[in-house]
């Protein structure tokens, strides 16, 4: 009833394929975009769970050379197609409420039992202009369904660092150093914490958050996003 109210006051089509956005939860995506959303079970690597091009491989470069400080990552679905869009329209549109939908895909993920949920932060400087951080929106939901407490200021962002794509490996890691530091540390201390990010595009975020929140006394970490980046 409210939903067909809604609509009609706030006619909607949908961005991918123009057809009405009958559905208020996941507009303005339409049902069947927002059914066309579909989770990955390609090869991953079995540490950071970046998909990989063949099922041979059981590990991905980068944590062949490097172990992540985290000690498991999941995600929905590859950062393409219906996902990609209805990511870049709760993030970069403030189309707020797409939080709730958003949130419930990774439900039937498996994840182990945690005591807090914290998500990656923002620069402040970022996070007033986009007004609200996409992933602390994303981690209430998720605390609230797991029954874990929500840690939004144990983990600040103190360098605004330019975005990742582009850079190499090292560069990556140099561009993120001491850009991650921790708050309220006796909060964390010996706690399990699920880590929250909207995307892994690289995977240098959640490493980093991850190493800094370990440094502080975390006990174990687990990472979730929505997304992944598509294999490279
Ligand atoms: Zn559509
Ligand atoms: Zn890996």
């Amino acid at each position: 009833m409210l939903n067909k109210l809604f609509n009609i006051l706030f006619p909607e089509s949908c961005p991918i394929c123009n057809r009405p956005s009958s559905e208020h939860n996941t507009a303005p995506l339409c049902p069947a975009c927002w059914q066309s959303i579909k989770p990955y079970h390609g090869p991953a690597c079995r540490k950071c769970s970046k998909p990989l091009i063949s099922d041979e491989s059981i590990e991905c470069g980068e944590c062949i050379k490097d172990e992540p400080a985290f000690a498991s990552a999941r995600f929905f679905g590859l950062y393409d197609g219906a996902l990609r869009k209805a990511i870049n329209l709760f993030k970069y549109h403030r189309i707020r409420r797409l939080s709730k939908p958003l949130s419930e895909i990774t439900a039937h993920l498996k994840i182990p039992p945690v005591d807090a949920v914290v998500p990656v932060p923002l620069h402040e400087r970022r996070l007033r202009r986009r007004e609200y951080n996409q992933s602390a929106l994303l981690s209430r939901n998720i605390s609230e369904r797991i029954g874990a407490e929500l840690f939004v200021h144990c983990l600040i962002k103190v360098q605004d660092t330019k975005p990742q794509v582009g850079l190499s490996s090292p560069e990556r890691r140099g561009n993120i150093r001491k850009a991650f530091e921790t708050e309220n540390e006796t909060m964390i201390r010996g706690k399990s914490i699920l880590l929250i990010d909207d995307v892994i595009t690289t995977g240098t975020t959640v490493r980093e958050c991850s190493r800094v929140l370990k440094k502080a006394g975390a006990g174990s970490i687990h990472v979730l996003a929505l997304a992944h980046g598509i294999r490279d």
